[in-house]
């Protein structure tokens, strides 16, 4: 069983990974908080980059994805950080964080980090592309919600505004899980179909044959 402590040094290692297979030229690392801030210490520590909390978030403010309209999730995002000027303003600053569910936080992020006078904005993230639900408990939009379900990389990095845009592989992922060889096609270990769309128990409700089958009907 994975302790907290595994946890956390398992997220740092996927920033580290996520500095050798995406870096930039950069400043400044600035966590979104506070999701990110493991593998943005990670990812800080291997790229020789300086980290610093450029973006102070308020507590007293829920999670933003699962917030039932548009609206009202952007409101959530506004009233839940604030730039951090004085580690902004004119530096090319990378932000790192551990997904993109919607991109509604990303969209604000790089706005808010842009009008704090950032010169260049590029975003990393901790995990592979979130491309298919989760239908074992983790409260994730229908797939056609998904961001990276509808684009490719370059497509979101123009949507949420940014300069550059990457996520850690799947491969890079297992290996900061202490995996050397990356993913196991036959045996992956854990669970992962929120990336790769593999769901480890059959979905009863919904399947009818193949994972496309399934996928396609979830789609709907
Ligand atoms: S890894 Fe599996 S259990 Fe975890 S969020 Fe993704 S689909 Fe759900």
């Amino acid at each position: 069983m994975w302790k907290a402590r595994a946890f956390y040094n398992a997220r740092k290692r996927i920033g580290a990974e996520l500095a050798r297979e995406a870096g930039v030229d950069a400043d400044v690392i600035i966590p979104v908080p506070d999701s990110g801030v493991p593998a943005a210490l990670g990812y800080a520590t291997e790229a020789g980059i300086p980290f610093e909390l450029g973006i102070i978030r308020n507590h007293y403010v829920g999670r933003t994805f699962i917030e039932p309209t548009d609206q009202i999730r952007h409101l959530g995002v506004k009233l839940k950080h604030n730039a951090n000027r004085a580690h902004i303003q004119g530096k090319r600053v990378i932000l790192v964080d551990d997904s993109i569910v919607r991109g509604t936080t990303s969209t604000k992020i790089v706005e808010m980090v842009r009008a704090a006078g950032a010169k260049e904005v590029h975003m990393r993230i901790a995990s592979p592309p979130t491309t298919y639900s989760c239908f074992y408990g983790v409260d994730t939009p229908r797939r056609d919600k998904l961001l990276a379900s509808q684009m490719d990389v370059e497509a979101m990095t123009k949507f949420i505004g940014a300069d550059s845009l990457a996520f850690v592989s799947i491969d890079g992922m297992y290996r900061a899980m202490n995996h050397p060889e990356g993913r196991d096609s036959d045996n992956p270990g854990f669970c992962d179909a929120c990336f790769t769309g593999d769901y480890p128990i059959p979905l009863t409700d919904f399947t009818d044959g193949t994972s496309d089958d399934r996928v396609s009907v979830l789609a709907e």
